[in-house]
């Protein structure tokens, strides 16, 4: 069986920056690529917000060069799933999707998170094109352009506000006849001209010629005054949770209730020793590609005063 030094799960800014730190500290690591190469932001289409970029850079450009960069540094990049593992004792175990099995003496787990969505075709087909799970990623390009957002939690709120300072107007999809965001956030929404809120309402589709032109909805559905109608806007953005993607590692490293990997402060230690997390699967609150890639460099450097002693 193939013991590798230093395993590095997940090939988004984390698990890259990971391996740009760990190649060049001569840690030999090793890099399982994970469901989706390049992680969350290659479902974007622009990144301006990711330092260095005066005018910005194609999302699957950005994760294109951060790979070069670490393989560059002798990083071996793998393109498989880790679906199982065994953390009991060092060295640990993996299970790959191919059913093969490998122990590494160190890992560090950049898995990320999946936005949620609702499950439409329409939101693949317009991926990119007007649908969005991240207002801070595509905010900026509907800047004076009517979009909404759908979800009635902290986060929806949070991105409706956000996209009101850019957009036009600000539709807010939400299920329920209530919020469930906290009482701070739904005064900011509710206290803002920009932001209509629609309740007890769902979507049902999506439409447009180039892009996103409107959404298909559906008021009180399965009640007497059920009501579908068209609503005209340039984007439609998810903010219905997220699910970090720590199912293979559990039940050996410590989570909270949603699943995120719970880590010592502000460092990327687990509570298995020489077992790191990094990027989106260890932190529900800034979701952004540069704080993923400066907590892998942060595990890397762990894993080598680990690997160290
Ligand atoms: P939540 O789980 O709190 O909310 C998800 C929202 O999406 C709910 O309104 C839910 O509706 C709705 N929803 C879920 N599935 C569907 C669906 N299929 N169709 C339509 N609507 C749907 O997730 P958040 O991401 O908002 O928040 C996660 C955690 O992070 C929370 O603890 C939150 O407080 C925290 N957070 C805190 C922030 C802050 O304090 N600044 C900012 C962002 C998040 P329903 O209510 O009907 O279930």
């Amino acid at each position: 069986m193939e013991n590798i030094k230093l395993l590095i799960v997940g090939s988004g800014p984390a698990g890259y920056t990971a391996a740009i730190y760990a190649g060049r500290a001569n840690l030999s690591p090793v890099l399982i690529e994970g469901l989706q190469p390049g992680g969350q932001l290659t479902t974007t289409t622009e990144v301006e917000n990711f330092p260095g970029f005066p005018e910005g850079v194609d999302a699957n450009e950005l994760m294109d060069n951060m790979r070069q960069q670490a393989e560059r540094f002798g990083c071996d990049i793998r393109s498989a799933t880790v679906v199982r593992t065994d953390l009991s004792q060092s060295p640990y175990h993996l299970w790959l999707d191919d059913e093969s099995e490998i122990t590494a003496e160190s890992i560090i787990i950049c898995t990320g998170a999946s936005a949620k969505y609702l499950g439409l075709d329409d939101e693949r087909k317009y991926m990119g094109q007007g649908v969005s799970a991240c207002a801070t990623c595509d905010g900026f390009f509907y800047r004076k352009k009517v979009v909404a957002v759908v979800g009635g939690g902290d986060t929806a709120c949070e991105e409706a506000t956000y996209l009101a300072g850019l957009a036009s107007k600000v539709y807010l999809i939400v299920r329920k006849p209530y919020l469930r965001a906290s009482q701070i956030m739904q005064e900011r929404v509710f206290g803002n001209p920009k932001i209509e809120v629609l309740f007890e309402t769902n979507t049902l589709g999506l439409y447009g010629e180039n892009g996103v032109e409107g959404a298909h909805l559906i008021f009180r559905k399965g009640e007497a005054d059920e009501r579908t109608y068209d609503l005209p806007i340039d984007g439609f953005f998810l903010a219905i949770g997220h699910r970090p993607n720590s199912d293979a590692f559990r039940p050996w490293v410590k989570t909270d209730e949603t699943g995120y990997i719970l880590t010592e402060g502000d460092s990327p230690l687990t509570n298995v020793p020489g077992v790191f997390a990094a990027g989106d699967v260890a932190d529900p609150h800034y979701r952004q590609a540069v704080v993923a890639a400066g907590s892998g460099a942060k595990a890397a450097i762990e894993a080598e005063k680990y690997l160290k002693q």
